[in-house]
């Protein structure tokens, strides 16, 4: 019999991981992916969308293709618990997939109460909008149902969290499309940070595509004192209340539950062993992505597939005798600002014995002519297409 390899989570990290190591093993290896839906919508690109650049559609993938051309078993359930020492995962609607080695991604949890009023319960009514799909249509429904000169607030969330400029990236869209459908409407922003992502680029940006228009307010002057009530749609921001009229509250994050129930978490995050991605916790367990904690590399998805293809070459190393080449990574994270106005902010790594480390860095400049942030953009069109095709075939 073949050995074994079972993935739990096929979002960026794990359907990148499982297509890998199906692909370049031959078949030598049986690959079985576990995943709950049956169509992935990517987070990345889902600000496009509330900006208008992109239909909900195109942001869809489903498996079929990487299950039939790669021969991976997709499951589509949710694990609900490892046994680490029988090495086998257990199923929600029952039943239980043994292991030679497993590959964890996913994703992120939100931490209970980090916003005091909020809760999954009231995420109709205050959309985190940070995990892909309906979260992301219901933002943009209640941004759409904004009276004339209405108020949309943002709880922004505090570090480590996914996708540092995706917060900022999420501001400048609602803005782009506040433009034009409702151009006296007003954008709030609370932060529990003083600094963040791309600072300097988006606040340029604000100041001149969107004049007027994008208050932040930052931990210096109470924007981490926050408290939302769901049922009046009201937001303290330290003390005083704010009537929303669109609210998006993305609340404080850890790594997703099944890394919590499987013991393979240090505080919120499952550390790693940077050079073949395994947990710290469990040699036969390697874990990608959002979950994990690396070092230097931002909760990306470029960051989740990069680690994936690391953990890939390990996992055929282990089951295979393939040969194992040292560990290279690397991130970049693209922003559209407006129309045309894309910059990125990335970097190359390389794995110590202690972390990710990032080993060169480079970030778009403010005051950049249009014809280079249009390329940047352009270039994070190519990039969109290529990923996805990099994970789901
Ligand atoms: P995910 O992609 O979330 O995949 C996790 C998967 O695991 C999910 O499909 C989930 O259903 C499944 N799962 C969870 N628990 C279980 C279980 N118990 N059993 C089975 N399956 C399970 N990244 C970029 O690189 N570029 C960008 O431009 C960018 N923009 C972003 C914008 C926004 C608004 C947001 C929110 C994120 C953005 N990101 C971007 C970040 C990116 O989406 C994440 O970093 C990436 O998806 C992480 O990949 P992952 O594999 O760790 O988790």
């Amino acid at each position: 019999t073949r050995p074994r390899a079972v993935v739990i989570g096929g979002g960026a990290g794990g359907a990148t991981a499982a297509r890998y190591i199906a692909k370049d093993s031959g078949g030598a290896i049986d690959v079985t992916l576990i995943e709950p839906s049956r169509s992935y919508y990517t987070c990345f690109f889902s600000n496009l969308y509330l900006g208008g650049f992109r239909s909900i559609d195109s942001l869809a993938h489903s498996y079929g293709k990487l299950a039939a051309d790669n021969d991976i078993n997709v499951v589509h359930d949710w694990a609900t618990g490892i046994d680490r020492d029988a090495r086998t995962v257990a199923l929600a609607g029952g039943g239980s997939i043994p292991y030679d080695r497993l590959i964890i991604a996913p994703g992120i949890g939100f931490i209970d109460d980090a916003v005091p009023g909020w809760s999954v319960a009231a995420q109709n009514a205050m959309p985190h909008a940070y995990k892909g799909g309906s979260q992301t249509e219901i933002l943009k429904a209640r941004i759409a149902a904004m009276p004339e000169g209405g108020t949309f607030v943002m709880v922004a969330p505090p570090n480590p969290y996914r996708c540092p400029p995706g917060p900022y990236e999420r501001v400048s869209m609602i803005a782009h499309y506040l433009r034009e459908a409702n151009p006296t409407a007003k954008i709030v922003v609370a932060d529990p940070k003083e600094k963040f992502s791309k600072m300097a680029l988006f606040q340029e940006g604000w100041n001149d595509l969107y004049p007027g228009m994008v208050d932040w307010i930052g931990s210096d002057f109470g924007g981490g004192n926050v408290e939302v009530r769901p049922d009046s749609m009201e937001v303290l921001i330290d003390g005083e209340v704010v009537k929303a009229d669109a609210c998006n509250v993305i609340p404080a994050m850890k790594a997703g539950q099944i890394a919590h129930a499987a013991a393979l978490t240090e505080g919120n995050w499952a550390p790693v062993v940077p050079a073949t991605m395994q947990s710290r916790m469990d040699e036969n367990i390697h874990i990608l992505g959002d979950a994990a904690a690396q070092g230097d590399m931002p909760k990306s998805g470029f960051a989740a597939n990069s680690q994936a293809k690391v953990a890939a070459m390990a996992v055929r190393g282990a089951l295979t005798g393939s040969r194992v080449f040292p560990a290279k990574f690397s991130n970049t994270c693209w922003s559209l600002i407006d129309t045309d106005n894309g910059v990125k902010v990335g970097a190359s790594y390389i794995a110590t014995d202690e972390k990710i480390a990032s080993v060169d860095s480079f970030i778009s400049q403010t005051g950049e002519a249009g014809d280079l942030r249009a390329a940047t953009y352009r270039e994070s069109l190519g990039w969109y297409d290529a990923i996805t095709a990099d994970m789901f075939g």
